[in-house]
């Protein structure tokens, strides 16, 4: 049985990863701040200067939103503007076709739907992730750093100027043309034209509400507004304190393809051409186009990809677009960038080594790969045009569509799967009921694995855990004590006067209960054999009932080790080492007194041992065969049957071994002790009674030697085992 030992690996500080992240979009930085929050060391490379404003604005729906709202980042800060309400018009007459008050749904929905502007967003994370406030070091950014290749073996980028950074792990957060993607076996994917192009523009909502025309549609704040037509669709929302209106322009490719010559998000529009394409709306509709800037008039394709094999490599992770470049459907590009950013630094917390790194990337994409995939389905299918649809034989749902979509939390999520991940591995965790929060802290569960592990450790070398034993060895009946063994029980001398001891210890400086203590006393019947299946014999001191004073020990006593262990009051009032009165009791009604009286320190015996086994010199009978440990008796009963068990059997908890690192004990010896059970009635013990009737009828017939043991060192008894 060994003695619970410290190990030193758990109060080492654990070290920070030191990450790599490609890129310092939505997806980057959400990872950047998440990982940063982690405690890791965090390094963003990112190909442009990030000098100026991009993109316009973007959702941050339920599922987005929490996830920033976890980090500290809140949408209302940033000007963000509640997405209280849909409505479509009909594109041709300008008249209501729906409205749906999405507030109502959002009561659904744990967070709010925010509409924000990219920038404000991308310039809040930037901030959050490589400022000097916040959780953990700030992550660094190189701008202007433009990554050329990964190795995702050696956890090395390599930069446009030919140098290299090495890290323990890389995140390839690229964005649609992602370079990253390509160390990805059978991630040379190239985005393809969607069929569908975007012109995107801003205009101050003033304007619209001061022309009798468009201000009908910017009557109602916080909507988002559609008009959809057969193959072409205008978006509005607003952002910016409300203040400014975003629209998206979605139209056939082929109508704008002149003016695209592949300069990405920065492409400017034709707005002669923006007029053209949708010509067949609506003149209030057409007098929103008019009002756009021509120079601040953006024009992209929609890219899609075919699906990647897999977001991971070795020690490369991708995320966000560089993964699953996302059509704008469904405003779930940037939230499944972020979800992403968030989900990997859930698997990898503090503490998470080099060696583990490969391993939480594939619980990442556990995560992250089916249900990325599912949202751009579900995108795609939202972005078909109505023919389209019809001949696919789709369906568009989207209250389906939402549900799934805004009803995720990736930070819970992930934590979860690594939590199941981390329980399948880790073989000494210890489960009790209930079960459902998790695995049990106790004392058999080594601190390592804990996540306080450094500060109980810390705890447990200040203050050592400490025992003190006293103990009465009596004479008493061979014949009263035989009746109360389970089969297989037997003692191993014929003599009718055997030995039995009450010992109460007292612990204290434990470690599993924050460097409390509690006592337990227990009668424990010397020279008992179990003989097995096989015939051969086990010898030991059979324990039948052990009193605690504290709930925790006797559950974790009875669950993990099969102890027969019952709740007692137990007071231990003690004299410098001299003198000792033991009261056992329940509820005010005491049942067990014992004293012991001048007490005097012995010479120092053997670690580990309790007595000296005595030596057999000259004729008589053979000694007894050295007592291997301790027996008790596991029994559960069985739900619903009673007097029938689920579960019983004989349980051996070994001898402690010697141990080299822990001081000799100090014993104190008397002859002078006193024992006295009271059998109390069900009125004053109506649950243990009948142990207090059985214990009072024991005889007593003389004490052979009473004890005080002080040591340092308590053993959790985890070498017990069934005896087979
Ligand atoms: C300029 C811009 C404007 C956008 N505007 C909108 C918008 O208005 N509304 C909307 O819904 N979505 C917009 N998006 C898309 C949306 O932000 C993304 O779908 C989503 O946020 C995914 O983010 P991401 O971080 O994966 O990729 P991205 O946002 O594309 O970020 C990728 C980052 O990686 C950098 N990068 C690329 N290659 C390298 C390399 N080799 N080495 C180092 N860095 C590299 C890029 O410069 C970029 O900063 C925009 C994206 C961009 C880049």
């Amino acid at each position: 049985m060994a003695q619970t030992s410290v190990d030193s690996s758990a109060t080492e500080q654990p070290k920070p990863l030191r990450i790599l992240i490609i890129g310092a979009g939505i997806g980057g930085l959400t990872a950047a701040l998440a990982l940063r929050q982690q405690g890791h060391d965090v390094q963003i490379f990112e190909s442009s200067k990030l000098a100026q404003e991009t993109g316009a604005a973007i959702h941050l729906a339920s599922n987005a939103n929490g996830l920033l709202r976890r980090l500290g980042l809140d949408a209302e800060a940033i000007g963000g503007v509640e997405c209280v309400g849909v409505v479509e018009y009909i594109p041709q007459t300008g008249a209501v076709k729906y409205q749906i008050d999405t507030a109502k749904m959002g009561k659904m929905w744990q967070h709010p739907w925010h509409l924000v502007h990219r920038a404000h967003l991308h310039s809040a994370l930037k901030e959050m992730a490589t400022g000097s406030e916040g959780k953990g070091q700030a992550a660094k950014l190189h701008v202007a750093s433009r990554v050329q290749t990964v190795d995702a073996k050696n956890c090395t980028i390599t930069l446009e100027d030919g140098s290299t950074v090495q890290g323990d792990f890389v995140v390839g957060a690229d964005g649609v043309h992602s370079r990253a993607r390509t160390s990805i076996p059978g991630g040379d994917k190239q985005p393809f034209d969607s069929g569908k192009s975007a012109f995107r523009f801003l205009l101050p909502t003033d304007v619209l509400s001061s022309d009798p025309q468009t201000a009908e549609f910017i009557s109602k704040t916080g909507y988002l507004t559609m008009w959809i037509a057969e193959d072409r669709r205008l978006i509005m929302y607003p952002c910016v304190n409300n203040t400014m209106m975003n629209f998206v322009a979605i139209h056939p490719s082929k109508e704008s393809e002149a003016d695209i010559t592949g300069a990405g998000w920065q492409e400017t529009g034709s707005k002669a051409r923006m007029l053209e394409i949708y010509k067949s709306f609506a003149p209030s509709i057409r007098a929103i186009l008019e009002k756009a800037d021509e120079s601040k008039l953006k024009v992209w394709q929609l890219l899609d990809m075919e699906q990647m094999p897999s977001f991971i490599h070795e020690k490369l992770a991708v995320i966000g677009d560089a993964a699953h470049p996302f059509l704008p459907h469904q405003g779930q590009g940037g939230g499944q960038a972020i979800e992403d950013g968030v989900a990997l630094a859930a698997v990898l917390p503090m503490g998470t080594t080099p060696a583990d790194v490969k391993e939480r990337l594939q619980i990442f994409e556990e995560c992250r790969y089916e249900r990325a995939h599912k949202i751009q389905s579900f995108t795609r299918t939202a972005g078909m045009d109505t023919a389209e649809l019809a001949a696919k034989g789709e369906k568009l749902d989207m209250m389906v569509y939402m549900a799934y979509n805004f009803g995720h939390d990736a930070w819970d999520y992930a934590t979860n799967a690594l939590q199941k991940h981390l329980k399948s591995k880790d073989k000494s965790l210890r489960f009790r009921s209930p079960i459902e929060f998790g695995a049990a802290p106790g004392p058999r569960r080594p601190l390592c694995f804990h996540p306080n592990a450094t500060k109980l450790n810390a705890l447990r070398q200040k203050t050592p855990e400490t025992s003190r034993t006293y103990s009465i060895k009596f004479r008493t009946s061979r014949t009263y004590l035989q009746n109360l063994l389970p089969a297989g029980f037997a003692f191993t001398s014929p003599a009718t006067a055997v030995s039995a001891t009450i010992s109460c210890t007292t612990l204290d400086g434990m470690a599993w209960l924050a460097g409390g203590g509690y006592s337990h006393l227990g009668l424990y019947i010397h020279g008992i054999n179990y003989t097995k299946r096989d015939g051969s014999k086990v010898f030991g001191t059979y324990l039948p009932v052990l009193f605690e004073n504290l709930a925790d020990p006797i559950i974790t006593g009875r669950d993990e080790l099969g102890m027969p262990k019952l709740f007692a009051d137990i007071d231990v009032k003690e004299n410098a080492d001299k003198d000792c009165e033991i009261a056992l009791s329940w509820r005010g009604t005491t049942f067990g007194t014992f004293t012991l009286s001048d007490l005097n320190e012995e010479t120092p015996v053997a670690n580990g041992e309790q007595s000296s086994a005595p030596v057999q010199r000259g004729p008589g009978p053979p000694p007894p065969p050295p007592e291997q440990g301790t027996f008790f008796y596991r029994y559960v009963p069985a739900v619903g049957e009673p007097g029938k068990s689920d579960v019983e059997y004989p349980v051996l908890a070994p001898k402690p071994e010697a141990d080299a690192g822990t001081e000799f004990p100090k014993s104190f010896a008397t002859k002078t002790a006193t024992i006295s059970l009271r059998a109390e009635d069900w009125q004053a013990l109506p649950t243990l009674h009948h142990v207090s009737e059985w214990l009072a009828g024991m005889p007593i017939y003389g004490v052979e030697e009473a004890k005080l043991v002080r040591s340092t060192g308590v053993t959790d008894l985890s070498g017990a085992r069934r005896i087979e």
